[in-house]
């Protein structure tokens, strides 16, 4: 299955479930706008092209967001699921907000950072008349960061000859962007899954966790997770995995993983601790497994291994639809990705609101919106999917989809 036929079949589940016709369904799976173009740019190379995209998927709830990614796998297909899933994502967690997403097709691995720069300033020109404050707000993506985020603002205000800062979230604090964005995924993911916990009336120090991918959402995880009293029991990253059923010292693991590239060699300073092969962290025993490394993880062939209650998804797309249906039939809660991971996208918002009105504000003020925003939203989501028996996938797509109809009726979109 494509991305976007992986989504468009999650999609597609909403929009039966909501009595949309099938004129009105077409519609609202048809992207806005697709803009495609060939980056010219004097690299270390000579003169070489860069195939970029921006597709703009829906802004029937205001503004189109989403990240920009610089990867050789970002095709079109890639980035139209991409920008539909944000399209849901900021309806689920009901920000005003549509949907959209960038990407430019190479391997910054494979070139310096002036070559980078370069191709960051060409992107923002190229696409400078299709975004703006209150027309389509990008953001970093997997290999673009908030440095590269200021050469685009930079080069759009250029184009633009004015300043526009809330054009672009995800920025350097210095440049107006919001404290609190960098743990934001994280942060928003443990407060849904402690709501879960409350909400079943378990107690965060009965819950094992197992965190596959120990980058920055995985890691940060991690560490607020254990701060709340959850205990750790496995951790692991492409290299290895480390586990330890009375709970592993993330200092140690930190240390180990600065030093020498993967958590597994914590195991020396950790009694009771032992290694194994990164895939063996799904049929670890424990209460709740996180995805937080990368796509179709949690597969046909892999899921009856997964002995974990609850499956919170902070990677994008770690369960194929087959593994979902599996794991909903063996009563396995899925925390959806659209849900779980929604965090960084409220905190953009949140730098978007601060930058439109000129207001900083600090890092406690952002963190408590946050959680009061995941929280809502995330109870909204359980509440559906009791009434209705239906996954919280399920749950969390209807509510988005039903948001996104209800303001492309009111619009008018529909005639
Ligand atoms: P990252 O590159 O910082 O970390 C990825 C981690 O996964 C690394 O530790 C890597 O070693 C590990 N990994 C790779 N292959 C692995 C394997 N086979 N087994 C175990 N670990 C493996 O990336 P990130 O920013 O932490 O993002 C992780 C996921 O979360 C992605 O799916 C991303 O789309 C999603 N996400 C991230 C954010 C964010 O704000 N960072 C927001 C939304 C979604």
């Amino acid at each position: 299955m494509t991305p976007y036929e992986q989504i468009r079949s999650h999609i597609d589940g909403a929009i039966a479930s909501l009595g949309i016709s099938e004129r009105e369904a077409t519609r609202l799976m048809t992207p806005d706008a697709i803009h495609m173009k060939d980056l010219a740019v004097e690299t270390v190379n000579g003169t070489e092209t860069f195939p970029a995209f921006r597709v703009q998927f829906n802004n029937a709830r205001g503004p189109y967001k989403g990240g920009i990614r610089f990867h050789p796998a970002a095709d079109e297909d890639e980035v139209k699921a991409l920008a539909a899933a944000m399209a849901v994502k900021c309806a689920v967690v009901d920000i005003p907000l549509g949907g959209a997403k960038g990407g430019v097709q190479f391997d910054p691995k494979a070139y310096g950072t002036e070559d980078i720069a370069r191709i960051a300033r060409a992107y923002a020109r190229a696409m400078s008349e299709h975004i703006g404050v209150d027309i389509d707000i990008p953001a970093p993506d997997v290999y673009t960061t908030p440095e590269i985020m200021a050469i685009m603002l930079d080069e759009y205000e250029k184009t633009k000859g004015k300043s526009e800062p809330g054009v672009i979230t995800g920025k350097p604090i210095a440049l107006g962007g919001s404290r609190g964005r960098g743990e934001a995924t994280a942060r928003g993911g443990v407060f849904v899954l402690d709501e879960f916990v409350r909400m079943t009336e378990r107690e965060p120090s009965g819950m094992r966790v197992a965190i596959q991918g120990y980058g920055n959402a995985g890691a940060t995880m991690a560490r607020l997770l254990a701060e709340r009293g959850y205990r750790i029991v496995a951790l692991s990253d492409s290299r290895g995995a480390i586990r330890c059923d009375d709970g592993l010292e993330l200092m140690v693991t930190d240390d180990a993983k600065r030093a020498t590239g993967t958590v597994a060699t914590a195991v020396d300073r950790i009694p009771g601790a032992t290694v194994h092969d990164p895939d063996d962290i799904l049929g670890f025993d424990c209460d709740v497994l996180i995805p937080a490394a990368l796509d179709n993880q949690i597969r046909a062939d892999n899921v009856e291994h997964v002995k974990a209650d609850i499956v919170l998804e902070l990677a994008n797309n770690p369960v194929t639809p087959e593994a979902d249906e599996r794991l909903f039939a063996k009563s396995t809660t899925v925390i959806p990705d659209v849900m779980a991971n929604a965090g960084g996208v409220t905190v953009s918002y949140f730098e978007w609101v601060q930058n439109r009105t000129g207001l900083n504000w600090t890092e406690a003020d952002v963190n408590a919106r946050l959680e009061e925003k995941m929280r809502s939203a995330y109870r909204d989501v359980v509440a559906l999917s009791r009434s209705e028996g239906i996954s919280q996938r399920k749950a969390a797509y209807r509510l988005a989809l039903g948001r996104i109809h209800e303001a492309m009726k009111l619009r008018g979109r529909y005639q």
